[in-house]
């Protein structure tokens, strides 16, 4: 019996669909140079691919092909090596994996295994976002801004092959940094790809998180029924029709909250969340009339509060708002919970419109697609500005995506 190393990429449906293409068919590519022999495939959670929603992709390689067998005889595996998340708010929440249940983005790992995160935050700042393991693990801090595409646009920012190069640093048993570059060229015969790889592995931080740190919260756990207690047949409550809303001030009952599925996904599909300037907004009814996942509540006083136990992200509401800056995206990770704004308002507008200022000012860039072509050059010149890519490379990839055909996706 060999050894069976398994790594899963998490990654957001349709925008990162083929960066983590990429990567899981990288690593078994660079395997396969290091001796070994291994497949790649993907899987979604408990709803199809729709843009920004959790997905993964797995790599699962073995030192030989009866060891691949037998560990394939799984459907996934139920521990891995490596998590790559290449969104660092995917370390955010927890995420229904359809019958595991609602999962954080570390479940998987084995004792002493890396949660490998593309970031520019700290390690500080993950490590706040992701639960609490009851042993040590790795944190691998890939430095550089999320790679999003729109649905027809492949951003090639060279993050698929500095995840190779993360992996030969903090998994050498699986594959070394020439494994990579021969699977590099082998696959798209790039100089500088395989120069981003090597510096990637050399500029990779990492830092052990002790079972003492990170988000004490218990991450979910299901009450299931005896056999005594279940009914029967076969019966699936609805979902209840839901209710009116009060105003936290004067106690008036109006409006809509319509109830929720209390066990969906739990706010690891936010990249970016909506703040709604009350006061700009002039009560059109868009945003509740387009979001896709109904997540505005009608409040008693007819604004339309954007609920954030519901709320995926996906920027719609921000696009079709017709009044400027009365929506605005915001990077998720500037939040620590999941307040109604418009209670926030009513209970004290002066103190709101400073928390709004405060965090549209600092927004940080992250967008869907919707300003496509001009939010990647932007993004570029700043990884040049940071030294996460040399400025000749910079200058290509500013190049290639501005001449690339194609429109971003819009709609959740
Ligand atoms: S439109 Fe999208 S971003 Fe806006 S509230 Fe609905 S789910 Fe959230
Ligand atoms: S789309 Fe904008 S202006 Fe219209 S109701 Fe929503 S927040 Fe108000």
């Amino acid at each position: 019996m060999g050894r069976l190393f398994a790594i899963e990429i998490v990654y957001r449906g349709i925008f990162q669909k083929n960066l983590a293409k990429n990567i899981s068919r990288g690593i078994v590519l660079a395997a396969r140079h290091a001796g070994k022999t291994g497949i790649s495939f993907g899987r979604y959670g408990d709803s199809p691919e729709r843009n920004g929603i959790p997905a993964k992709n797995f790599a699962i390689v073995a030192t030989d092909d009866e060891t691949l067998q037998e560990g394939m005889a799984k459907y996934e595996p139920r521990e891995v090596d490596i998590t790559i998340a290449v969104d660092d708010t995917l370390c955010k929440g927890v995420e229904s994996w359809a019958w595991y249940g609602l999962q954080p983005i570390n479940r998987l790992l084995k004792p002493g295994g890396t949660l490998l995160v593309t970031t520019m935050h700290d390690f500080d700042a993950i490590i706040s976002m992701c639960h609490r393991k009851d042993y040590p693990y790795q944190l691998a801090l890939l430095r550089g801004i999320p790679s999003f595409s729109g649905l027809w646009v492949y951003k090639d920012d060279h993050t698929d092959v500095r995840v190779l190069g993360a992996i030969a640093r903090v998994l050498p048993d699986l594959f070394d940094l020439d494994a990579v570059e021969k699977a590099i060229r082998e696959e798209w015969n790039d100089d500088l790809k395989v120069a981003s790889a090597r510096k990637a592995a050399d500029r990779l931080r990492t830092r052990v998180v002790l079972p003492t740190e990170g988000n004490p919260e218990k991450p979910y756990a299901f009450e299931l029924p005896r056999w005594y207690e279940l009914r029967e047949g076969l019966s699936i409550p609805a979902i209840p029709v839901g209710q009116g809303v009060a105003d936290p001030v004067t106690g008036q009952v109006g409006g809509f909250r319509p109830a929720r599925n209390p066990t969906f996904k739990k706010f690891s599909t936010r990249t970016m969340r909506p703040v709604v300037d009350f006061d700009k907004c002039v009560k059109c009814t868009l945003c509740w009339l387009q979001c896709p996942d109904s997540c505005f509540d009608v409040t008693p006083d007819g604004y339309y509060d954007a609920h954030m136990e519901a709320c995926c992200g996906c920027g719609v509401c921000e696009a079709v708002c017709p009044v400027e800056h009365c929506i605005t995206m915001v990077n998720e990770t500037a939040f620590t919970d999941n307040r109604s704004q418009w209670e926030m308002w009513k209970q004290d507008k002066d103190a709101y419109r400073a928390w709004v200022q405060d965090k549209i000012r600092a927004r940080p860039p992250r967008q869907h697609g919707f300003r496509i072509r001009g939010q990647y050059v932007e993004e570029i010149q700043q990884l040049v500005a940071a030294g996460v890519v040399d400025r000749s490379l910079g200058e290509r990839l500013a190049e290639d995506v501005t001449a690339e055909p194609g429109e971003a996706s819009a709609g959740g």
